[in-house]
């Protein structure tokens, strides 16, 4: 709900502050709420404002600071702020668990010991509750976790557990091992973001793949823990590996915790906790780790800044790393972005003086940069995906005791099932889209709904036979092994690496050389070490050049130098071929030719001829709904709700279909909004919100508010 409630304080008790919770009756319910303002007055009489039942926290529980972040940006981004305080919390806390440091830890009782001596029959959940709490005891949080609530009342209810506070000892130090002795240009970094500690500054730190950008994290809060201050380590998602947190607890003093979501939700809390107690000051965590309270912030590292994943695209749809160079700010500390592939925001906001760029252009190993060069498939046509080039290069590279790889942005056998006799392709019943060819479960799948059918022996429409048409990752697989059949290869992609485990395996035969090729999509590209792959092959990197988004062309160059920076870490030169079928096209040759900084300087010259961001800034509404006509309705009746008195600076596009018209049963479109002033745009978007709220669209219809959108296609 896009508004606040006002209750009376709790009879006879100190007034809640703001950001801490309280219980209290809400319609004929309970809830939990979180105080966002003291107010002197009601719209309601004072006779029907309910009471707050009872204070949960005594203590905000974020500092002031960061407080300060989540309500600007309920603000910025139009989002309710209830939505935004509670996301930004762990699941235990939003259901009312301690947040102070303190846990309740449950033991047997001498009465319960008794009793199980005397040999009482327990119940098989009581039994397992027993067992779970042992000689040493259980926080209630593992208890609840392993789902034994009922069991714990009934013995706690005898009397045969009994429950005591405990402070839970911080998380261990680290090792505080020495560090390499720094380059002379990490050391350039490191004095310049040191000499900003204790006041705001924001640090483009672009430093090729190697180049030692993760020392100089190190080194800066190292320096920022002597001075008795913390600091927040953002990573994307997927590179937030056991290795990564291994490394800052092999060289770092201090307790380091990792937040991410797929920690348990005990392990969640304990990790918040002890952030927020200043307990372990080093805190590493993916996206909403932005919010994480910590006293006496220091400093805040963005590590591939660039990532998509920093993006939240569904419910609040924030930027966790616009939101931590916000907090830095807010916090008076230096940011650090890091990337072998800035943004183009943030080389504009270098370009423009807000950002200090700091630059690491060389490795630290041996090896030089890789040696690019270009594949035209249109005189060397692929098979099954590998120009006679790329497999020649393989070969070479495979018989001088190298390590390969090959990238390719598609999972599946092939994107598309087609009729050799009448033309027909295999469609998704629910999504404007083709079904990926998974040829060895000999089945048919959306890569937008996850809808799955069996694989056709014929056309349906005539009979006549199929063909896999295109390639991806498996059917590249298929002809790798082939190929070379002597060298083992592992797949990295989401078809078979499911879970955290497999990746560790899939790494760990491609660090110990028993793979000598790897075949992946993107999940490949993201902050892993691979020190003896020589050659890296892209196999199709024309799939971003067309795309409809106006970022398509700045990920797919992001996506080509992330993966070719996998070649030579060692002491190896690397070599790197890139496949196309259009060698010419201008943003691939300037990439190739004149590196990442001269694509970026292009492709920022196109974003402002074109007025797309960083030169205006965007928000886009979208809407969905089962039947086009109620989406089409509803967009125009937003469009003309838009606040006349607010337009002036404003343009609107739409509606339009999104590029995905449907997806799942659902139609799918969307209004544009664009303004050259940030300003601007949020005073328009303020009143236009509001606008929108008071419409009644048809219940089916969902719409959604995405400020600075990652995607408006
Ligand atoms: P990045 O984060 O830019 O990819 P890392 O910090 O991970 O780079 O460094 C890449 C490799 O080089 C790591 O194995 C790291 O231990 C090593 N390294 C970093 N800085 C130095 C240095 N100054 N001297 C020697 N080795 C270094
Ligand atoms: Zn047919
Ligand atoms: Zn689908």
């Amino acid at each position: 709900m896009r508004r606040s409630f006002d209750y009376l304080p709790a009879p006879g008790a100190t007034l809640p502050g703001p950001g801490e919770r309280v219980r209290v009756p809400f319609g004929r319910q309970r809830a939990i709420g979180i105080v966002a303002a003291h107010a002197d007055a009601s719209e309601l009489p004072r006779a029907q404002l309910k009471s707050v039942t009872k204070a949960i926290d005594t203590t905000p529980l974020w500092d002031e600071s960061t407080f300060g972040v989540l309500r600007w940006a309920a603000d910025y981004y139009h989002h309710p702020l209830g939505d935004v305080l509670f996301g930004a919390l762990p699941r235990m806390l939003r259901e009312g668990a301690a947040a102070t440091h303190e846990e309740t830890v449950w033991r047997i009782s001498d009465a319960g010991r008794a009793a199980l001596a005397a040999g009482t029959r327990l119940g098989r959940r009581q039994q397992a509750l027993v067992e779970i709490v042992g000689d040493a005891g259980a926080t209630a949080a593992q208890i609840a976790d392993a789902g034994h609530g009922a069991a714990l009342r009934s013995l706690a209810a005898r009397g045969w557990l009994e429950s005591s506070l405990r402070r839970p000892p911080p998380p261990p130090a680290g090792a505080g091992r020495a560090g390499p002795v720094l380059t002379v240009d990490q050391g350039a970094a490191v004095s310049a973001i040191g000499s900003s500690l204790g006041s705001f500054g924001a640090f483009l730190l672009h430093g090729v793949t190697g180049s030692g950008k993760t020392e100089v994290y190190l080194r800066v809060i190292e320096r920022v823990l002597q001075a008795g201050r913390g600091a927040l380590v953002l990573v994307p998602e997927i590179a937030l590996t056991p290795q990564l947190v291994g490394r800052f607890r092999e060289r770092l003093a201090a307790p380091v915790v990792a937040l991410h979501s797929s920690l348990a939700d005990s392990a969640r809390l304990e990790a918040w906790r002890a952030a927020r107690a200043g307990s372990a000051p080093v805190v590493i965590g993916t996206r909403s780790a932005v919010f994480t309270p910590m006293p006496s912030l220091g400093l805040v590292v963005v590590d591939e800044e660039h990532d998509a994943s920093y993006k939240q695209q569904e419910g609040f749809r924030y930027s966790g790393r616009d939101l931590a160079v916000m907090r830095a700010q807010r916090a008076g500390i230096p940011a650090v972005l890091g990337s072998a592939t800035p943004s183009l925001e943030s080389i504009s906001n270098a370009a423009a003086g807000r950002y200090v760029r700091l630059s690491l252009p060389e490795r630290t190993g041996r090896a030089g940069k890789p040696r690019v060069t270009v594949v035209d498939l249109r005189i060397n046509p692929a098979r099954d995906g590998l120009s006679p080039p790329a497999s020649a290069a393989i070969e070479r590279h495979l018989a001088d005791r190298g390590q390969v790889l090959v990238f390719l942005n598609r999972r599946g056998y092939a994107p598309t099932l087609f009729c050799t006799g009448c033309g027909w392709i295999a469609p998704c019943k629910a999504c404007d889209a083709r079904l990926t060819v998974h040829l060895s479960r000999a089945r048919l799948a959306c890569h937008h709904c996850g809808a799955e059918a069996p694989m056709p022996f014929a056309c349906p429409q005539c009979a006549s036979e199929l063909a896999p048409v295109g390639e991806g990752t498996e059917r590249v697989e298929t002809a790798l092994t082939q190929l070379f059949p002597a060298a083992p290869l592992v797949r990295i992609d989401r078809d078979v690496i499911r879970r955290r485990g497999d990746m560790e395996a899939a790494l760990a035969s491609v660090a110990d050389g028993r793979a000598r090729i790897l075949l992946g999509t993107q999940m490949l590209t993201k902050g892993h070490d691979f020190p003896d792959v020589t050659l890296v092959v892209v196999l199709a990197a024309d799939q971003g050049l067309f795309g409809a988004d106006f970022r398509a062309s700045e990920r797919l160059a992001q996506q080509i130098v992330q993966v070719a920076g996998r070649a030579g870490r060692g002491d190896r030169p690397g070599e790197v071929l890139i496949q196309t079928s259009y060698p010419e096209h201008p943003l691939l040759k300037c990439l190739i030719t004149a590196g990442y900084d001269g694509f970026a300087a292009l492709a920022l010259d196109e974003r402002r001829a074109a007025g797309w961001p960083p030169y205006a800034h965007l928000a886009l509404l979208r809407a969905d709904a089962p039947s086009r006509p109620e989406v089409n309705a509803f967009l125009e009746e937003a469009a003309a709700a838009a606040p006349a008195a607010r337009r002036a600076g404003i343009r609107m596009f739409g509606p339009a279909p999104a590029a995905l018209a449907r997806r799942a049963g659902r139609h799918r479109a969307q209004l544009l909004v664009e303004s050259a002033s940030r300003g601007a745009l949020q005073a328009f978007l303020a009143g236009w919100v509001e606008a929108i709220g008071s419409l009644k669209p048809p219940r089916q219809l969902r719409w959604s508010l995405d400020v600075d959108p990652a995607e408006v296609d």
